[in-house]
């Protein structure tokens, strides 16, 4: 057996994915109507999403089976691959040992199919015809793409305006699978047309772009809206990671002592530690947890958590996270699925309760520990992932200063193919480390949303 990299087989996909919730010592606070102020209830959901997935966003029950029609799926590229990274920590002479789990072997290039594909099936279950959604970079486009193709379903993207520019590559894969993509913001929508109004330049936002998604699903019968990550049930379709990979820890012989990901809307991060931190809560091995934001966008480490919109114009329900203010535009940092105001509730509330740490990193070390990993492991990550890499190096460092061998697992969540041009930038000395805008920042957070339930 390779003492290197650490493979499963196909019948060691997970058969269940695993709700933290039922381990939580406290409830998640409630999900509030933005009209009304008022808890909600599924029904309430139930114009922008299928009902399985409400039932799992409210769900307590700790194993919820994975239909079969999804692990056939999953079967492409699943259970995907450990390694441990034996060349970086030769190059780091670190006495820890640094394993990652990588996500960057499915069809679209990241975890993201796992939930993709576990939408798609329950919208098609349930007769929907088409899917709406948002795309920043396009690593959750294609990914809806390729699974909405799969499925039969018509997948309408809109894509952040700047990156619909810049990534035509990310657009090509999405056409590909079949969907539509357009640049938002939009003429399509109200909400496009109400952003455009006030700036007809307007190159997009995250923000913007789930409004106009929102708004094709609740306006039509036959469309849902699908979010690739932030909601409990996507980050419970992610938990197949962490399943695996403590299956693949125990291959390996070691335990982790620290478990890193990077975080944009947490479902990547949760996706690798809720496994290994439900074992804890249920009073296994207590472990360090790290989630790794970028320094120019600190939902975690900067904002407030409290209630607020997941969108710029208000149309999504109130949720309780860490947030940046929904109208905060986070500077044009390359990784772009770490772009977002918001935070997964369940992930705000495990560093809130100092179960989980949160770390905020600058761009160009990123792209520094980004380029070692490469040229030591071969694979080029993703720049969100470049995040996990530098908390990872930096633990390692840690342990070589102190003279300690820990063991650190981080997940590699994609890879950096269609993210070359960053790559370039940075090699020409083109890349800064960004800062936010502390004024916006402060006026954002300003103008949340008051909240009576709080
Ligand atoms: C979208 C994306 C992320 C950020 O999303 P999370 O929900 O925080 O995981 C991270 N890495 C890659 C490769 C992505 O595509």
């Amino acid at each position: 057996m390779s003492d290197t990299k650490f493979n499963l087989p196909e019948d060691r996909i997970p058969k269940n994915w695993y709700n933290i919730a039922a381990d939580l010592p406290e409830p998640l606070a409630p999900v509030l109507h933005p009209g009304t102020g008022q808890p909600i209830g599924p029904d309430d959901l139930a114009p922008l999403f299928p009902m399985a997935c409400i039932m799992q966003e409210v769900s307590a029950e700790r194993d919820i089976e994975i239909p079969d029609p999804v692990r056939e799926v999953y079967r492409l590229w699943r259970p995907a691959p450990m390694y441990r990274a034996r060349r970086l920590e030769a190059a780091l002479d670190t006495p820890a040992k640094i394993y990652y789990k990588y996500e960057g072997v499915s069809p679209a290039g990241s975890h993201k199919p796992n939930t993709a594909v576990a939408q798609a099936f329950y919208n098609k279950e349930e007769g929907v015809k088409r899917l709406s959604t948002e795309t920043g970079a396009g690593q959750w486009g294609s990914s809806l793409a390729f699974a909405g193709g799969l499925f039969g379903l018509e997948v309408n993207v809109f894509m952040v305006k700047v990156s619909y520019e810049q990534k035509p590559y990310r657009r090509a894969l999405m056409e590909t699978y079949g969907a539509r993509c357009v640049a938002s913001p939009s003429t399509e929508t109200d909400s496009g047309k109400a952003v455009l109004a006030e700036n007809p330049d307007s190159t997009g936002s995250l923000g913007i772009a789930i409004s106009e998604a929102v708004e094709v699903a609740a306006k039509n019968d036959d469309t849902k809206y699908s979010l690739g990550s932030v909601l409990n049930h996507v980050l419970l379709h992610q938990t197949v990671i962490g399943q695996e990979a403590m299956e693949q820890m125990e291959m390996a012989g070691d335990d982790p002592d620290i478990i890193i990901g990077c975080a944009g809307g947490g479902s990547n991060f949760a996706g690798l530690a809720f496994p290994f931190i439900g074992a804890g809560l249920r009073g296994g091995k207590q472990r360090r947890y790290i989630a790794v934001e970028p320094a120019a966008c600190p939902t975690l480490t900067r904002g407030s958590f409290a209630y607020d919109f997941g969108d710029t114009q208000h149309l999504t329900p109130l949720v309780k996270m860490h947030t940046l203010g929904s109208t905060f535009v986070p500077s044009g940092i390359h990784a772009g699925g770490l772009r977002y105001h918001g935070m997964s509730p369940l992930v705000s509330h495990l560093v809130a309760t100092g179960v989980v740490e949160a770390k905020a990193v600058h761009q160009l070390g990123c792209f520094e520990a980004g380029v070692t990993f490469a040229r030591n492991e071969g694979i080029v990550p993703a720049p969100e992932s470049t995040h996990a890499i530098k908390a990872a190096i930096d633990e390692a460092l840690v342990c070589k200063e102190a003279g300690e061998s820990k063991t650190i697992l981080f997940n590699l969540s994609g890879h950096g193919h269609f993210d070359m041009q960053a790559y370039t930038d940075y090699f020409a000395g083109g890349l800064k480390d960004e800062e936010y805008d502390h004024a916006a920042l402060d006026a954002a957070i300003a103008g949340l949303p008051e909240v009576a339930a709080e």
